[in-house]
């Protein structure tokens, strides 16, 4: 064996944390970090929130699990919520994003199938797109680094520019089934997808009998300061794959659907063994307990704009650092003028947990219920960061 016991896929940074308390995370030691990294989107209530620890553990004291043979009262209830509260009538619960993102592909070409149109089975994605790990979602994000080494890209994925509606008219083809789009690029470095690039989508997608897939799994569940992403476009997919923030860190996903959509997915076409399990359907009821709670996302979206300001001033300061912030809510990158590596590691010294993103990004996702004060005491971490590497560039 050569140094530690586990695959060497991830490059982690050199920590570990013992607990976490709402937006902070503490080290064996008792160091503590502000975590504007949030699990990567997940942490959507920071940690230990209790009313998902208590409703966690009053589960696991009953029980935990009794595979999809039988009627989780659980899941039912979460997938009724979901669907009073989006554009859905029917759900499908996974255990991650990837997962949630095949239910969606293959309900597309099930869709085609049941209606008599079995050669539409391509799916038409875009530069920069990051839709999960499986082999389907690798050639569905088609970035040739996650592709590499893994044999035949799995077949049915057309990929095109970001944004570019032209490139997207022309890919269109009779075998086409649908598009698929994140309405908000996460792991491709904060990249909004305009409004009205949205209802030129839908557009599309009516005019050639095409269904729309959204993939919110990063963006969804108040990330944006609406409970998903799309509602600022007023725009509706016929599909929507979720995930991370939905479990607040119990992993939960899930494929929503319109009637018309899901109509191929019949009993016995597609199935899963923890998916929506009781456990998960707990935290995820929880979760959506607190979100949907008069005025939280109001208060997202206002939090946010502080946030964003702060970041803004920071960034005419240190331009030659920072040169930019974008994306909404509180899922916000820094476009950096440096290595974003570099920047995030000296905001990692600063003891300010962010995530590296594509187009030389640093992505900042703290829990939904970061305070004002923590908001202020992240901005004093990122200007000091800034300050030291604009010193050191100089
Ligand atoms: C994280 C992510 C996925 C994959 O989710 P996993 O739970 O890691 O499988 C898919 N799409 C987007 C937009 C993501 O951010």
């Amino acid at each position: 064996m050569s140094g530690s016991a586990l695959y060497e896929t991830f490059a982690r940074a050199p920590l570990a944390f013992e607990k976490g308390e709402g937006v902070w995370l503490v080290t064996k030691d008792g160091s503590r970090y502000l975590d504007f990294a949030g699990g990567i989107a997940v942490n959507s209530l920071g940690h230990g929130h209790p009313k998902l620890v208590s409703a966690l553990t009053e589960q696991a004291a009953k029980l935990w699990h009794t595979s999809n043979l039988y009627e989780i009262p659980g899941q039912t209830r979460l997938g009724e919520r979901l669907v009073a509260a989006t554009f859905a009538d029917k759900v499908f619960f996974t255990n991650s994003g990837a997962e949630a993102l095949e239910c969606a592909i293959k309900t597309a070409r099930r869709y085609h199938y049941v209606n008599g149109r079995p050669e539409r089975f391509r799916i038409i994605t875009f530069e920069g797109a990051f839709h999960g790990r499986t082999l389907a979602t690798i050639a569905a994000g088609g970035q040739q680094k996650y592709l590499e080494g893994y044999g035949p890209k799995v077949e049915g994925f057309d990929q095109v520019p970001f944004g570019d509606m032209e490139a997207l008219e022309k890919a269109i083809t009779p075998e086409t089934a649908a598009v698929l789009i994140e309405p908000v690029q996460g792991e491709g470095g904060i990249r909004e997808v305009p409004a009205q690039t949205m209802r030129h989508l839908r557009e599309l997608c009516d005019r050639n009998g095409l269904l729309l897939i959204l993939d919110e799994v990063q963006s969804g569940v108040g990330r944006t300061g609406r409970l998903f992403a799309y509602e600022w476009s007023g725009v509706t997919p016929d599909l929507m794959a979720i995930a991370k923030g939905i479990g607040g860190g119990f992993p939960v996903g899930a494929c929503l659907a319109t009637d018309e959509a899901a109509a191929g997915m019949t009993a016995g076409v597609h199935g899963t063994t923890f998916g929506g399990n009781p456990l998960a359907m707990a935290v995820g009821n929880a979760v959506l307990d607190v979100i949907l709670e008069d005025g939280f996302l109001d208060e997202v979206a206002r939090k946010a704009l502080l946030m964003k300001q702060g970041l803004a001033a920071i960034c005419d300061e240190f331009p030659d650092v920072i040169e930019g912030v974008r994306g909404t809510g509180l899922m916000l990158g820094l476009k950096c003028a440096l290595s974003n590596a570099k920047v995030n590691t000296a905001l990692r010294e600063e003891h300010l947990l962010a995530v590296p993103a594509g187009d030389n990004v640093v992505r900042l996702l703290p829990p939904l219920t970061v305070s004002d004060d923590e908001i202020r005491e992240a901005l004093r971490r990122i200007r000091n960061a800034a300050q030291g590497l604009s010193k050191a560039a100089a």
